[in-house]
């Protein structure tokens, strides 16, 4: 099954991702998270990818594209893949359909997690993150036992450059202006399908598994 996540910034795709790869072990691709972790090691890659992030705004296509392309390929994306952060504008929604097609796959599903504008902004702007585990914390809805420290794996908690208040309004044009338009485009595919993204990590979860399997009792 080959899944894309699609959602705004904060919309909770990372955390949802992590979720469903447990559920139907498959792997989880977040191009957010490959590239700040080509930032962390200087890849010339990281150097190429930061000056965007750190502004909010997305990273040149023919560097993700390439990334993913590499990705999906691995042998561990056999049975499958949940794309978490890609693609997010048409063109790289384009591109991924013709390296599938060459490769005799296709997406099977594209579920978009509704969260108003509103509340995206509070979520990022209290958003700290586990450097080693990817754990998702907020400072005031749901902060780690210990200040600072991951209540799963204990390593430290940050906030990402880019939950800055101002980079959070850029992200969030970016997205409204180059991602929502893929709503409309799996939509005329017959692959879109929406959740409600308020409520519990888990509720989350089941609207997300009913829509999968809803999808795939009609084809
Ligand atoms: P994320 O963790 O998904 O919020 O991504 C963080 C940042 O990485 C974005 O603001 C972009 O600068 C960059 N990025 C992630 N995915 C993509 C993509 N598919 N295309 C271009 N830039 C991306």
């Amino acid at each position: 099954m080959n899944l894309i996540l699609l959602g705004a910034p904060g919309a909770g795709k990372g955390t949802q991702g992590k979720n469903l790869l447990e559920r139907y072990r498959i792997p989880q691709i977040s191009t957010g998270d490959i590239l700040r972790s080509n930032v962390r090691s200087k890849t010339q890659l990281g150097l190429k990818a930061r000056e965007y992030m750190d502004k909010g705004v997305l990273v040149p296509d023919d560097v993700v594209v390439g990334m993913v392309s590499d990705r999906i390929k691995e042998e561990d994306c056999l049975n499958g893949f949940i794309l978490d952060g890609f693609p997010r504008n048409l063109k790289q929604a384009e591109v991924l359909e013709q390296t599938l097609k060459d490769m005799g796959k296709r997406i099977d599903r594209v579920i978009g997690i509704d969260v108003e504008r509103k509340e995206l902004v509070r979520r990022l702007s209290g958003r700290r993150v586990c450097r080693k585990c990817g754990a998702n914390y907020h400072v005031i809805f749901s902060p780690p036992m210990n200040i600072g420290a991951c209540d799963k794996c204990s390593s430290e908690i940050y906030q990402r450059d880019d939950d800055s208040e101002e980079t959070i309004e850029a992200r969030l044009k970016v997205y409204e202006q180059e991602t929502f338009p893929l709503i409309e485009y799996y939509a005329r595919k017959g692959l879109y399908a929406a959740v409600d993204g308020i409520g519990t990590v888990d509720q989350i979860t089941n609207f997300i598994v009913s829509a999968i399997e809803k999808g795939r009792s009609n084809t």
